[in-house]
């Protein structure tokens, strides 16, 4: 098990990349993935700073999260020999970086441009493909390196879309609870605690969650960060993936047909579709939903299907066939999901239809 021995987060701290790898590896080879964005907003400068402390330093673009990418940075890192992998940008970069370290046995730092999902320092990563996405289990990164004024440019929306997937912990665990006492699921309280940690800290610092303000990416990258160390203690993604999350994995592999006509080109993203599958989840295990919604309109992360331009039809689909994504994962939903009567009527009592 992999837990990250040096975590960095505060404003300006690229600086310090250099010195934080030579306190995690002995390895001279590093190498910088990025996809073209990325390169410009952090990238070059990690270049610069890595070659100045004499690292060999090879860089290559990844183009998105699937297989064929993965393989291209393993076949690179191979050829230069790379001991060091830092993985510099949003969601893909990490996740190809991730688990291209993994199969390598590289060290990875992970070093986020933008903090919209909680995979930042978890050990899954998820590949695109033809039909939605699917987890893949990896390392977590030996490092995370936050600068907070990075990500405090990138949009706003993204950050509280990675805040409401940090919500989303709290049905999570609930959907967790409940399949240790059914199904006598494998269950630590440690990791469960965590979770919800981590959950806590996004609705005790709502108030501050807002844009422009470079604290608010300070409070979101250190519960994502706990709530993947949760992961970590868990050994699966059980702390911060339950039925909400099968909910939007369903919407991603509904396709992009679900969208609203007048939302076109407006795409939802992951956290997004996970806190409103959490606002819903939460009402069927009986606890404190308005909790979840009011936390997430305050930080300004949707609550509703016409928010994220999704179809009320297919929200009540969607909450219908959740249980097709992962059958083995026992959540309230149970085993046959919800009959469509009961999965409207859920949607309309929260507020999301
Ligand atoms: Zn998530």
């Amino acid at each position: 098990m992999v837990f990250p021995r040096e975590i960095i987060v505060g404003h300006k701290t690229l600086d310090q990349c250099s010195d934080l790898c030579s306190r995690i590896s002995k390895g001279q080879n590093a190498l910088v993935i990025v996809d073209k964005d990325t390169k410009k907003i952090a990238g070059n400068k990690i270049i610069k700073i890595m070659k100045k402390a004499d690292y060999n330093v090879e860089e290559i673009i990844i183009k998105n999260a699937t297989v064929p990418q993965v393989n291209k940075v393993i076949n690179f890192a191979t050829e230069n020999h790379s001991e060091i992998l830092l993985g510099v940008g949003g969601g893909s970069v990490i996740d190809v970086s991730k688990l291209a370290s993994h199969e390598l046995g590289a060290s990875f730092v992970s070093i986020p441009t933008c903090a919209s999902h909680d995979g930042i320092a978890s050990p899954r990563a998820s590949l695109k493909h033809r039909n939605g996405s699917v987890s893949k289990t990896a390392s977590s990164p030996l490092a995370v390196l936050a600068d907070t004024e990075i990500i405090n440019k990138a949009p706003y929306r993204m950050l509280a879309a990675g805040c409401a997937d940090v919500v989303s912990n709290i049905s999570a665990v609930l959907d967790w609870k409940l399949a240790h006492r059914l199904k006598h699921d494998e269950f630590s309280s440690h990791a469960a605690v965590l979770a919800e940690t981590a959950a806590q800290l996004i609705i005790d610092h709502s108030d501050e969650i807002k844009p422009e303000v470079e604290e608010a990416v300070w409070f979101a990258v250190k519960a994502m960060i706990v709530s993947g160390v949760a992961m970590s203690v868990a050994g699966n993604t059980r702390p911060a993936s339950g039925s909400e999350h099968m909910f939007s994995h369903m919407l991603d592999h509904l396709g992009p047909g679900i969208m609203l006509k007048r939302k076109k080109g407006y795409h939802p993203l992951h956290g997004e579709q996970c806190g409103i599958g959490a606002i819903m989840i939460t009402y069927l295990h009986g606890e404190d939903w308005e909790l979840i919604r009011d936390t997430l309109q305050k930080i300004g992360a949707p609550t509703t299907s016409e928010e994220i331009g999704i179809s009320k039809k297919k929200v009540v689909e969607a909450l219908v066939r959740a249980t097709e994504i992962r059958p083995e994962r026992y959540t309230i939903l149970g085993e046959n999901g919800l009959t469509e009567d009961a999965a409207k009527a859920l949607a309309k009592h929260t507020g999301v239809i």
